[in-house]
């Protein structure tokens, strides 16, 4: 199955999810985009059927389904529920129909956590609007919730992808309050495009916050900086917070050609960030991985293209150059009736899908660009950033294979098995704080898990021993338990700022925490620096948070805080535009 690609979740009763002619979504789209799937070689292997109630519970209200089954036995009835004319408008067997598509994404979820399979495809699923008591924009049943909520019953970490145009609104309310759920979604800004949500400043509450990452992209933007919100953005996410398992939405109306929305996407960009994923949850999820459909409303020209190349990304196959002549033959008089034709030659589309790059297109990219930035810096924990940024290491990278062997959070456990990274650290002796670590001494210490960002402490001290090389302005000072770091502070001179340092990193392992080992190591690395020569700086936002068992996002202010006045730090403000997205960002300042 594995070297075959992913399973494919199709069957009858995904073309009964049909809302009826006139409809957006419609089932129509199986029709060229199975067929094309299957000229790429890919089989159905999973026949959707419906879910039971007990599985819709898990993200439905009962109330939500005995309306849905209202509708279902009579579409007569008066609006409820968001089922009216309009958007979802009722039809007989509807419940049914809702109920497969989830039932499709949870049966494909369930074979991917027995390790059956390493990867599912679900064409017809994403479903993604749908709320816990109501339909919305297309979506009765919310599938990549069902699934997400699948795999968290068996404990398991989960990173939401979600690449349609719209919001993934549904997934995120669904699992806002959960921290072992991270969503990501790369959409049009809802100034523009409905639902309206997903503004950069929603990031979840309390001891979830930071586990919701919206990047709302302008009107016109296009491949390059769409691929590049998703390539600065993924990565680094999946490396901080070290999902078990990867679910993803690849709604196609991210397309220059989609009627209903203005982003300016091609196929080429979709495959390349199809493959982003498939990376992604091998690296960190043990290959984990179920990616759904989603929105796409022109159903030949984009979708089937769109379909093939998430399957292909997941059968590491490069997708081929030409669509074959024989599906055009065969889909060119239905395209062009409606109005959709004529059918491409390639599954990559030329660049920018052969538009003209126009002043507006390069204006909303800069803008996007911009907006993806800020939210990068707010989400993504800072030592990560600036690995990435100075060169240090690559989020695409491996770790080392003898790092992996010692029981890296990257390893997957099996079931029933305790990962490394939640092993309790038991302190024996009182930590000894050396307050300047050379690169040679890291390298033959051992880092515990959750000390600093990412999640893998493999990574995590590839990281510091690449720092430690790359100059005499990187500074570390560690907490030993013996041959074990249990605490670090991190610091390195401003590349853009002369004369002042940043703050990277500062950090305590689970079971050394509240033994004021955090102000101790600060103070011993603040002493090893040369008096009135920098000034040291440090931003903290949302994206530094021990990402297995975040404290609620005003206590980690707090912490952070107390600690940092304690020695001497004095806040200072918060770049406005850092601000304006996460309202619990601290900054402070300290003269030596
Ligand atoms: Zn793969």
């Amino acid at each position: 199955m594995t070297s075959a690609g992913p399973l494919l979740v199709y069957g009858e009763r995904s073309l009964g999810y049909d809302f009826g002619p006139g409809h957006p979504l419609t089932p129509r789209r199986f029709g060229p985009g199975i067929d094309l799937l299957r000229a790429v070689g890919a089989e159905p292997g999973l026949a959707p059927e419906p879910a039971p109630d007990e599985d819709l519970l898990a993200c439905h209200s009962s109330d939500y389904l005995r309306t849905v089954r209202a509708f279902s036995a009579d579409p007569d009835l008066p609006r409820a529920a968001g089922i009216g004319s309009g958007d979802n408008p009722p039809f007989r067997g509807m419940h049914e129909a809702g109920a497969a598509v989830a039932g499709g994404s949870l049966r494909a979820m369930e074979a991917i956590l027995r390790g059956d399979i390493e990867h599912a495809c679900h064409p017809g699923g994403g479903l993604h609007h749908a709320m816990r008591d109501r339909a919305s924009g297309f979506c009765i049943y919310d599938d990549p919730a069902l699934a997400i909520a699948r795999a968290r019953r068996d404990g398991r970490r989960v990173l939401y992808i979600d690449l349609d145009v719209h919001h993934g609104d549904g997934v995120q309310a669904l699992h806002l309050h959960d921290p072992g759920v991270l969503t990501v979604s790369i959409h049009e800004s809802g100034g523009y495009l409905f639902p309206g949500t997903g503004a950069a400043g929603e990031l979840g509450e309390g001891s979830a916050a930071g586990t919701v990452v919206n990047a709302p992209l302008e009107p016109y933007t296009g491949e390059t900086a769409w691929l590049s919100a998703v390539r600065t953005l993924v990565p680094q996410l999946a490396a901080a917070f070290g999902p078990d398992v990867i679910v993803s939405q690849h709604g196609a109306d991210s397309h220059a050609l989609d009627p209903l929305a203005h982003l300016r996407v091609t196929t080429t960009a979709m495959g390349e960030a199809a493959r982003l994923v498939d990376r992604m949850a091998h690296l960190h999820a043990g290959g984990r991985w179920l990616a759904t459909g989603g929105g796409g409303y022109d159903v030949y020209r984009v979708v089937p293209r769109a379909w093939a190349l998430t399957w292909l990304a997941g059968a590491h196959r490069d997708p081929p150059e030409r669509i074959p002549a024989a599906w055009r033959g065969r889909w060119a008089d239905e395209a062009a009736r409606y109005g959709q034709g004529p059918l491409p030659e390639h599954f990559e589309d030329a660049p920018n899908a052969g538009m003209e790059i126009s002043a507006a297109q390069v204006d909303a990219e800069r803008r996007s660009r911009g907006i993806a930035g800020v939210v990068r810096r707010v989400v993504v924990p800072r030592l990560v950033r600036e690995a990435v940024d100075r060169g240090w290491w690559s989020p695409l990278a491996e770790a080392s294979a003898d790092a992996r062997g010692g029981g890296a959070a990257g390893a997957s456990p099996g079931a029933g098995r305790a990962h490394p990274r939640d092993a309790a650290v038991s302190i024996e002796h009182e930590p000894a704080v050396i307050a300047s670590l050379d690169a040679a001494t890291l390298e033959r210490l051992a880092l515990a898990p959750r000390v600093v960002a990412p999640l893998d402490p493999a990574a995590a001290k590839a990281i510091l021993v690449a720092a430690l090389r790359d100059g005499p302005g990187v500074k570390v000072s560690a907490a030993l338990d013996g041959t074990r770091i249990v605490g670090l502070v991190v610091s390195a001179s401003s590349p853009g700022v002369p004369g002042r340092r940043d703050l990277l990193a500062i950090g305590v392992a689970p079971g050394a925490r509240r033994r004021g080992l955090a102000t101790r190591l600060l103070e011993a690395h603040v002493a090893t620096l040369r008096p009135g020569d920098e000034r040291l700086h440090v931003e903290i936002t949302v994206g530094e948070r021990d990402p297995v068992d975040p404290l609620p996002v005003a206590i980690r202010r707090g912490v952070a805080r107390r600690l940092l006045s304690s020695a001497g730090w004095a806040e200072v403000p918060v770049a406005p535009e850092l601000r304006a997205v996460d309202p619990f960002a601290l900054a402070s300042a300290r003269t030596i």
